[in-house]
């Protein structure tokens, strides 16, 4: 085969990869990062080691330079470009004490330690969020599978997936990237 050829069956690939892609269905957008469109939102902080009240608040919008340059290189990859942190490897797996599992982007408390369980997949996983409010669900059928993404209401960051094959009392597993959160520990 002369080069040619091999360039054409390339690109016969790439069109055809891109149109199974187009059948099959895209990832959600990327996660909001317009500085100039901010939605007023209305979540519960952290005060006393507790979910404080609902409280109208503006939503978290930095474009992606600030990103970039305000996080992590690994944590960037999953809050901000989807990515998938490889199981087994998370801090957050063994952490077992009493406290809040919080947004590595901007802070807000999305889980409670008390929903927290093993679920063997290696990634940190719970039964529910803190405040259902705290996390958005958006469709996500990209790799052929139908899921449902998981993000931070506030800054809009990427976590993870939410699946239906949870422990009681909700029956479902949050599968969330470990570098997606932070532990703040009950004071
Ligand atoms: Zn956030």
């Amino acid at each position: 085969m002369n080069l040619p050829r091999i360039a054409f069956a390339l690109a016969a690939v790439a069109l055809v990869a891109a149109g199974l892609h187009a059948v099959i269905g895209a990832e959600p957008a990327p996660p909001a990062s317009d500085p100039a469109v901010v939605p007023t939102i209305t979540v519960r902080e952290l005060k006393d080691g507790n979910l404080a009240p609902a409280r109208a608040m503006p939503a978290v919008r930095k474009d992606a330079a600030t990103w970039k340059k305000d996080l992590p290189a690994r944590v960037f990859a999953i809050l901000r470009q989807q990515d998938t942190e490889r199981p087994f490897t998370s801090a957050l797996l063994k952490e077992q004490r009493l406290g809040w599992f919080v947004c590595a982007g901007c802070g807000l408390p999305l889980y409670a330690s008390a929903d927290k369980f093993d679920s063997g997949t290696g990634w940190p996983s719970f039964t529910r969020a803190a405040d259902p409010a705290q996390i958005v669900r958006l469709s996500d059928q990209s790799h052929g599978w139908k899921r449902v993404e998981l993000r931070c209401a506030r800054c809009d960051g990427h976590l993870g997936h939410v699946f239906d094959d949870g422990p009681a009392p909700t029956g479902e597993r949050h599968c969330i990237n470990g570098l997606a959160l932070d532990f703040k520990p009950a004071p």
